[in-house]
């Protein structure tokens, strides 16, 4: 007992928290098999790196800041026209990352957007890339207090850092021109270093009134859809069909 005790210490010091969790577990499974050492040892690290390799996935979840958590294997395909399923199984592998490429959804409210945005966020996560969730309106806000608030800074700088971006919501509010600008300079430093996906209830013939900027909405245009997957999703909404559906049920 005591060479156990011994050991348990010498793990908690070199801080290898996943194999003194399946510790126990390796040790009677040894016994019971009589494995060689190779075999205990292998089981011992790999227990370490899937300790590890989940702490960082349950990590890089949290810092993401998705307000919901959506799967794209949940996304209903029969109701929504302008995006298929073997499109989005094709970039659910998460190549377009590594491409830098951007993913833009355009559509009414109620269609998915968010859903499928997300739903490439958590694909993303579960392949170890690094991904940061905004509303547009939470981002500018960031932008604008980044000399204010050091929180801001912190999050600005990781979005910065991180490997898709998505920006989730252009359009439903009117942003001014100094804030046009600030988003700009974000996206010109993004550009072709990280993925962004939008999602816009505003077809992006309209984005210059929102934005107020005619110039600077082309050039912003210009780097969003320079190496882009568009689409123009269209149909129902999907919660005014549920509500529908329930209605339907309830019927006598
Ligand atoms: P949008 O961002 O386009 O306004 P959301 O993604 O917020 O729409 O969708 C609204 C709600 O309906 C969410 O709960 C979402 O999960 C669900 N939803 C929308 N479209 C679909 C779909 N095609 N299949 C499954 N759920 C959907
Ligand atoms: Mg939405």
């Amino acid at each position: 007992m005591k060479s156990y005790d011994t050991l348990l210490k010498t793990l908690s010091a070199l801080n290898l928290n996943g194999i003194m969790d399946k510790l126990d577990e390796i040790i009677h499974d040894a016994e019971m098999e009589k494995s060689s050492y190779l075999t205990v040892l292998n089981h011992l690290f790999e227990s370490e790196i899937n300790y590890r390799n989940s702490k960082r996935l349950r990590r890089n979840l949290t810092a993401a800041h998705f307000p919901v958590e959506k799967k794209l294997s949940e996304y209903d395909y029969t109701k929504v026209k302008g995006i298929g399923k073997s499109e989005v199984v094709n970039l659910s592998d998460c190549s377009f990352i590594d491409r830098k490429e951007n993913i833009l959804l355009f559509g009414p409210p109620g269609i998915g957007k968010t859903h499928l945005a997300i739903g490439f966020g958590l694909e993303a996560i579960q392949k170890g890339y690094k991904v940061c969730f905004e509303r547009v309106t939470g981002l500018i806000k960031l932008l604008k207090t980044t000399d204010i608030h050091r929180s801001s800074d912190f999050r600005i700088k990781k979005i910065i850092k991180s490997d898709l971006l998505i920006i989730d919501e252009i359009g439903y509010t009117p942003i001014d021109r100094k804030e046009a600008n600030l988003f700009f300079s974000l996206i010109s430093e993004l550009y072709e270093k990280s993925s962004i996906i939008i999602t816009s209830n505003k077809s992006f013939e309209t984005w210059a009134e929102m934005m107020g900027d005619e110039i600077m909405t082309t050039a912003l245009l210009d780097r969003l859809m320079h190496h882009a997957r568009i689409f123009n999703l269209n149909g129902d909404s999907y919660r005014l069909l549920k509500k529908q559906e329930k209605k339907e049920v309830h019927k006598p």
